[in-house]
């Protein structure tokens, strides 16, 4: 079970179409597996096309929108009835059948890359997957934009809680963390990148032009 969901602002613009690709890919992959976050997104779908039938008679606030979630909030999350893509064959499609095996690049210490940009052609957004090798710990940094990233192996922990399998999580220039990998797992996440990430540790930050 996931504990760490995309927010509403990221659901309503998934339901409405507006994402990138990769970071629509990210919310796919986290919906696939949480009941919650599915059911919000078939209501937003079914307003929306409500909205379509109607317009223009029916204006929507955004106040209008957070009473609606925050009422699907309050119904059991077995309700869900979605039925999104299969995640293991939109991952396969874009990385191969195993996910371990990719030509990964070692960046610092325990942290490996491997940029899949060009898998996205058409986009300006970076997209990353990054590994940390189990109980291995990445270097300190803070993000210089926004960066979308989900758990698609293994577990990572930061000051700000862990992080599992399918958890989805947003940091930017405020969020200066130093993620360890947990559990016996190398940790695997892709990320949607606005921007490059920044380390911030006393040496570290020394081999910034290098990372990335
Ligand atoms: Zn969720």
């Amino acid at each position: 079970m996931t504990r760490h969901h995309p927010d509403s602002l990221s659901l309503m613009e998934y339901s409405a179409g507006n994402l990138s690709e990769p970071h629509a890919l990210c919310i796919r992959l986290h919906l696939d597996e949480c009941p919650h976050c599915r059911s919000r997104v078939d209501t937003l779908d079914s307003l929306g096309a409500v909205m379509m039938e109607q317009q223009p008679k029916v204006s929507v606030s955004e106040g209008m929108f957070d009473s609606i979630l925050s009422m699907i909030d309050s119904e059991p999350a077995g309700a869900a009835k979605v039925a999104t893509a299969p995640r293991m064959s939109a991952l396969q499609k874009l990385l191969g059948d195993d996910i371990n095996k990719l030509p990964w690049k070692r960046q610092l210490g325990d942290v490996s890359v491997l940029d899949i940009t060009d898998r996205f052609p058409g986009q300006s957004e970076q997209v990353v997957l990054q590994k940390l090798a189990a109980g291995g710990k990445a270097p300190a940094h803070t993000h210089r934009g926004e960066e979308t990233t989900i758990v698609l192996q293994g577990a990572f922990a930061d000051q700000k809680g862990v992080f599992n399998q399918w958890d989805f999580v947003v940091l930017n220039d405020q969020d200066e963390h130093k993620p360890v990998a947990v559990g016996c797992e190398d940790c695997i996440t892709l990320s949607v990148l606005s921007a490059p990430v920044k380390l911030t540790g006393t040496f570290t930050r020394m081999l910034n032009p290098f990372i990335r």
